[in-house]
């Protein structure tokens, strides 16, 4: 059989009665994320049925000292020689926001439309995948590479599910990230930093002396100078401003930040934090394009916060990027692939096929979005993210009543089922 053959073969072997029925009833299993136990293990049994290796893997919440979740990893090993392709898509679903019209867990199936938490972050992506492989498997064909179904926990925590499978040195050749991204197949996805600056002054009160004075600059008026020079949120960045970067013509409008958090307490009411009365913290959030570290970025905001320093000698701030606790958090480099890859070639045809149209090949239908492909492709694994849903029929996100059509995760799990002979050879 040749590769084409067999590409050709395993598309065919698509089910999507069964891709349905998996999607369902993934979508009622609640699964938050650190509490994807009960998940895990259905999906553990499905893969294992398909005659997968499987193997249950726990993992560490650094939220929660000593509590674990788990998650499977099945393994359809090759005969050898060929690439070894992961494909990865995360079981916890994101936010259950209020104002639901139908019941986030009831899998309602109307019109060609599947409703429900997650029905496409990430459990479309899953039954896609999962769908793709035993379509393969069931067509006869025999892979040289092996393939790795990785459904992860806590992509939502920035991927601990992912950087445990690191950790364990679980890796591929290559991954295809199932993300929503309206099936387009975005080869440039942002990165992401999160970024903290305490400002200081002394607590002054009103009689205070000139010489205080003089020494002083409240510290919220410390950072609304610093929020001023960054320029409003979620506005693109200029380039040649405070911020140093190659603008990426997949990226367009990146890089941005967005304000988070701004804390700041005084004693005369309860305190919140911990901070002292004489503090002022900020969080923000840069989301980054290819070529800009932590590194850079970290030199580029103490510049920044020179800069005001010389304008404002008593300006007093403490840059701390990674913002403390989000090291193994928000924390991933931007995830970049040549569009002249194999495995992007190979999927983009079994797209075309599936869908009758070529797919959009660029950064659109993940823009401003990170998966745990950025943290795959950080470990040399070539990566890239498609799946079906869209987010940009929603007013907010996250929102209530996420909704996938059926033909939409059919075409991934064809266009997916059509690559996996051709990248694994
Ligand atoms: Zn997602």
């Amino acid at each position: 059989m040749t590769e084409n053959d067999a590409s050709a073969k395993a598309l065919a072997h698509v089910d999507e009665d069964r891709l349905l029925e998996l999607e369902r009833d993934l979508i009622r299993i609640p699964s938050t994320t650190f509490e994807e136990g009960e998940i895990a293990d259905y999906l553990a049994n499905y893969m294992a049925d398909l005659g997968l290796e499987v193997e249950m893997m726990q993992v560490a919440n650094p939220k929660a000292p000593g509590s674990f979740t788990r998650q499977p990893v099945g393994r359809l090993a090759g005969a050898g020689g060929g690439r070894s392709l992961m494909l990865n898509g995360h079981m916890d679903p994101g936010i259950e926001m209020s104002g639901w019209s139908v019941d986030p867990y009831g899998a309602k199936f109307e019109d060609g439309w599947i409703w429900g938490m997650g029905a496409h972050d990430d459990k479309g992506g899953i039954a896609a995948m999962i769908t793709a492989l035993a379509a393969v498997m069931r067509a006869g064909v025999r892979l040289a590479g092996d393939v790795l179904v990785c459904p992860v926990v806590a992509h939502k925590h920035g991927g601990a599910g992912t950087r445990a499978l690191v950790e364990a040195g679980i890796l591929a050749d290559c991954c295809i990230n199932l993300e929503h991204s309206a099936n387009t197949i975005a080869t440039a996805c942002v990165g992401i930093q999160i970024a903290l600056v305490r400002t200081r002054a002394p607590d002054l009160f009103f009689r205070y002396n000139a010489e205080a004075r003089a020494a002083y600059m409240n510290p919220v008026e410390q950072q609304a100078e610093l929020t001023r020079r960054l320029g409003p949120s979620l506005t693109p960045i200029a380039p040649d401003g405070w911020l140093s970067f190659e603008p990426h013509p997949d990226l367009p409008g990146f890089p941005m930040h967005c304000i988070d958090i701004i804390h700041k307490e005084h004693y005369f009411h309860p305190d919140h934090t911990g901070l002292s009365t004489r503090e002022c913290e900020l969080e923000f959030q840069l989301r980054t394009v290819p070529g800009q570290t932590v590194e850079s970025i970290r030199a580029d905001l103490q510049g920044l916060l020179d800069a005001i320093a010389a304008d404002h000698p008593a300006f007093d701030a403490e840059l701390v990027i990674p913002a403390p606790g989000q090291e193994e958090i928000w924390n991933l480099a931007p995830m970049l692939i040549e569009k002249s890859h194999p495995m992007v070639v190979a999927l983009a045809e079994g797209h075309a096929l599936a869908a009758g149209a070529a797919p959009e090949v660029s950064g659109s239908g993940r823009l401003g979005n990170v998966g745990d492909g950025n943290i795959l492709a950080a470990h040399g694994v070539a990566s890239l993210q498609y799946g079906p849903g869209d987010i940009r029929i929603y007013d907010e996100w996250p929102t209530p009543d996420e909704r996938v059509r059926l033909s939409d995760l059919v075409t991934a799990s064809k266009a997916i089922a059509y690559a996996i002979p051709r990248i694994c050879g």
